[in-house]
């Protein structure tokens, strides 16, 4: 009888198990894809770390968390920097004086907040939407050329139907800054995710291709106590209905080049292109490696039975993810943690955060 079965070995599964290894604690830990480390997971291939399951770069202002994560893996300096692609002009992004001096050829920050608080003028009241929220936060210019569409292609809905938070995780800044992030720390795991993900999981029995929802009665029994991590409908077999969730496909290329786009993310903010980003591996390691990777991301309906990546979290979903979780609440011997079982737009930082609040609570 182990203490603890873990559903799930992303990150909130492998804090969770190394936490409770660590305690005295045994721990099995099960997962269904074939490999570990859930979203996070990289494939190499020519010397090359392929985030197979999307572009990840680490970022946090908690110090505990970067504490925490430095104890298992160096981190390299690697600072987020994407550009945008619109009808083939570059803009920098996050929002900043870079962007606005490339759409409107503006020298200080006085000209570019003028122009900006002219364009949201016309929104008026506390913005409803993320439509509302753009144009309210940069005007209808950067509204129309680098969030209409690409929000649109991303979340399979118009603006007008999302909610206002997911804009705000966009820094807008009047300086020459071209850090997507405000956190105080930034980057990649030097040799990659694996390494992190591998070292919190050393030492703990794991096994891999199995499904604990379509083996609950032989798992149910093995473990005192059960931490779920994968999406919460599913576990109660939708019997309240299905949450939404948003897919992604990737088309992995290998070419004969150097450098192909010059840094690692290029976002492609018009409607018309059917890939939200193009995703330059290489770069988040500095890789000098004669070829390169890129992968083209395409936002897509989900189904069940397909990987769920981005929760949608609409007031429609955060209805139904409260009635699901009351249930939580009469699993007794069931945690349910990290970003698909609480239906969370977590970043890694958040989901190592609450898995470690969540094992010291239990190990109290
Ligand atoms: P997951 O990583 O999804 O792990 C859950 C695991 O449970 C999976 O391996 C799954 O296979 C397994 N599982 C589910 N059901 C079962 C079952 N029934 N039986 C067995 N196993 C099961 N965060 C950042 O901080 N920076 C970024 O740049 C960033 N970029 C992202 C880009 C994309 C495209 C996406 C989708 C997410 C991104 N994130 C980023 C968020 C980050 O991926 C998550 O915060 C984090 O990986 C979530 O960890 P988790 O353990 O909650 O979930
Ligand atoms: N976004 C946008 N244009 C961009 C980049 C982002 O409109 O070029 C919007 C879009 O709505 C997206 C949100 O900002 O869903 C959050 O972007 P982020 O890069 O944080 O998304 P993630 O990496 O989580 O997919």
């Amino acid at each position: 009888m182990y203490d603890y079965l873990m559903v799930g070995s992303g990150l909130f599964g492998a804090v969770f198990a190394h936490e409770a290894k660590k305690a005295g604690r045994s721990v099995l830990v099960l997962e269904r894809r074939d490999h570990v480390g859930g979203n996070v997971y990289c494939e190499e291939k020519d010397g090359i770390h392929i985030h197979k399951y999307g572009a990840h770069i680490f970022h946090t202002s908690y110090e505990d968390v970067w504490a925490y994560v430095n104890q298992f893996v160096a981190f390299n300096n690697f600072i987020n920097s994407p550009v945008a692609n619109y009808q083939g002009h570059l803009y920098n992004l996050p929002f900043n004086m870079n962007t606005f001096r490339e759409l409107w050829d503006i020298v200080t920050p006085a000209q570019a907040k003028a122009i900006i608080a002219e364009q949201r003028k016309a929104i008026k009241g506390e913005p409803q939407n993320l439509e509302e929220q753009a144009i309210s936060l940069v005007g209808t210019d950067i509204y129309t050329k680098l969030i209409k569409g690409y929000t649109e292609k991303q979340w399979g809905r118009s603006c007008t139907e999302l909610p206002a938070f997911i804009i705000k995780r966009l820094p807008v800044r009047y300086t020459f800054d071209n850090n997507y992030f405000n956190d105080r720390y930034q980057g990649i795991p030097v040799g990659g995710y694996n390494k992190l993900i591998e070292a919190l999981l050393d030492g703990i029995e794991v096994r891999t291709g199995v499904d604990y929802l379509k083996e609950r009665a032989v798992y149910q029994a093995v473990a005192r106590k059960v931490v779920y991590t994968g999406s919460i409908d599913e576990y109660f077999d939708y019997k309240l209905g299905q949450l939404e969730y948003r897919g992604l496909r990737f088309e992995t290329e290998r070419l004969e080049e150097e450098n192909h786009q010059g840094v690692a993310v290029v976002n492609y903010t018009e409607r018309e292109i059917p890939y939200t980003r193009i995703i330059e591996h290489k770069h988040f390691e500095f890789g000098t490696q004669p070829v390169t990777y890129i992968t083209r991301e395409y936002p897509a309906d989900w189904h069940p039975g397909e990987e769920a990546y981005y929760p949608v979290n609409n007031d429609r979903n955060q209805k139904l993810y409260q009635q699901y979780a009351t249930l939580v609440e009469q699993e007794k011997n069931v945690i349910f943690g990290g970003r698909l079982a609480e239906y969370k737009y977590y970043d890694m930082d958040d989901v190592i955060k609450s898995a470690l609040e969540r094992v010291q609570e239990e190990l109290r």
